[in-house]
């Protein structure tokens, strides 16, 4: 089976449940979108009106800041990339998850990072960064990746701030856009210029070149 197949099936299975929080009905979901081969897959936090309504996540005020953003500075539209969130309905009021919310949705968020084996792996806020780097502030840790086990295998976890957040205070717009650069240059990997007899172009950032 391919992974647009094996996603498909996995969300067939999320819309038949009926023992799930925040779950009424089949329509409630808002399943991930974009491209199953993708290697870079952005995680945010649930589905919010625009959502609900277009079943598609990141569709809303937020969701047209971070494709903005993304095509800005990664040259990439959504189309390109794979894009969920932790929970896939929209809590009441557009209220933060709770505890036994996450756990609940946290099989089906597994699963997709397991069908679409992402190399990279954004985190958008702090609900889907502590999924993977627990106990850090997102002020501390934001535009830094580091790599994390997750699931029997290494993923590069790169932390954002929310778009949201973005939306509501121009300091962490400016970090919000400034993180996507960092994440173009861990993408993009930049080469020094041989100047006279200095050595080669070297590698600036150790983790750069893994693509
Ligand atoms: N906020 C999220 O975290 N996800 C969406 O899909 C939309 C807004």
């Amino acid at each position: 089976m391919d992974k647009k197949a094996e996603l498909l099936k996995l969300k067939k299975d999320l819309e038949s449940r009926k023992d799930i929080p925040l779950m009424n009905s089949a329509t409630d979901v808002v399943f991930g979108d974009g491209n199953p081969d993708s290697e870079i897959m952005f995680i945010g936090e649930a589905a919010g009106y625009n959502e609900s309504v277009q079943h598609k996540p990141f569709v809303g005020q937020a969701g047209q800041l971070l494709i903005k953003t993304m095509k800005e500075t990664l040259e990439l539209n959504r189309e390109q990339v794979y894009i969920t969130n932790v929970i896939k309905t929209r809590p009441p009021d557009n209220r933060d998850p709770l505890p036994d919310e996450i756990e609940a949705f946290a099989y089906y968020l597994d699963k997709e990072i397991e069908i679409v084996q992402p190399k990279i792996i954004v985190t958008l806020g702090r609900f889907s960064m502590a999924k993977f780097i627990p106990g850090v502030t997102i002020s501390r840790v934001h535009g830094q990746s580091r790599f994390v086990d997750f699931a029997d295998r290494k993923y590069l976890v790169f932390p954002m701030y929310h778009p949201a957040a973005a939306l509501r205070a121009g300091h962490v717009l400016t970090e919000f856009k400034n993180d996507f650069t960092k994440l173009y240059n861990l993408l993009n990997p930049v080469h020094v210029s041989p100047v006279g007899n200095s050595p080669p172009p070297a590698i600036v950032d150790p983790q750069l070149g893994l693509f």
